[in-house]
């Protein structure tokens, strides 16, 4: 599908406006970690992926913006989109580890998608076979140790297979990224792992659609910029949202305010 296209913008709305109603009708939280990686997992599914290709949700808290895309790609049916978060779903506030053939790991406990995917990667070389392994990470899971150990094996397998997205919102669950733990800057540290590295906006579909659909001869990092509750005036950018499920007022208010974007 075109990024520029009529369709693309309405299915992009369509899919902003069910991951909301999802989460309000199931009461659940992280919700402003959702709505800042939608745009990319939009971009992957409709422009890029093949079916050869494995994505790994590190932030797996963001299981939410995960499963909206795949059920707007038909890998996941209304029916069990009706039961996220519900008693004996598959749906989980986590992804499951079984159940959705389009998901490959059940993660959350940050810091383990990175390594998972290099695991693929080189499977993938072993036995000889086709894709690419695109992983999406929070910024905030970079403080952890285990992700800095598997880039090591990245550089010294040059598993260019690998694409790295960081979802760069500049949050995590107790307050700013650069306060906490600042990794500034993350590409300069990424390059030293050899890595074609490159920072973009992460809500523009074009730039998004350009860097995500490039091969190199190295392992890639897209180090996407975006914004924690985008495209609601009253999360954006609060790390409270990380956390809280919608009130009805909140609620209709975010609807509204999505409709007529
Ligand atoms: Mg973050």
């Amino acid at each position: 599908m075109n990024v520029h296209s009529p369709q693309f913008k309405e299915l992009r709305k369509k899919c902003f406006l069910r991951l909301l109603t999802m989460h309000y009708q199931s009461k659940v939280g992280h919700l402003g970690g959702n709505l800042s990686c939608l745009d990319i997992l939009l971009v992957l599914y409709h422009t890029i992926l093949k079916p050869e290709d494995v994505v790994v949700l590190s932030k797996g808290h963001s299981a939410g913006a995960l499963y909206i895309a795949l059920w707007s790609v038909g890998l996941i049916t209304d029916e069990q989109l009706e039961q996220f978060h519900k008693d004996n779903t598959l749906l989980s506030g986590h992804p499951p580890a079984s159940g959705i053939p389009a998901i490959a790991f059940a993660t959350g406990s940050l810091g383990h998608g990175v390594g998972l995917a290099a695991g693929v990667a080189l499977g993938k070389r072993l036995k000889k076979s086709p894709g690419r392994v695109f992983c999406l990470t929070s910024d905030g899971e970079w403080n952890e140790g285990s992700n800095w150990e598997s880039l090591i094996f990245i550089q010294h397998q040059v598993l260019n297979q690998i694409c790295l997205i960081v979802d760069l919102n500049g949050l995590q669950g107790f307050g700013s990224t650069n306060e906490i733990a600042n990794l500034h800057p993350l590409d300069e540290k990424f390059k030293v792992f050899n890595m074609e590295t490159v920072t973009i906006d992460g809500h523009d579909a074009q730039e998004l659609n350009r860097e995500l659909d490039k091969l190199s001869e190295k392992p890639r990092s897209i180090i996407a910029r975006t914004r924690k509750g985008s495209g609601v005036s009253f999360m954006e950018n609060r790390m409270e949202w990380h956390y809280l499920p919608l009130t009805e007022d909140q609620y209709n208010q975010a609807i509204q305010e999505i409709s007529l974007q």
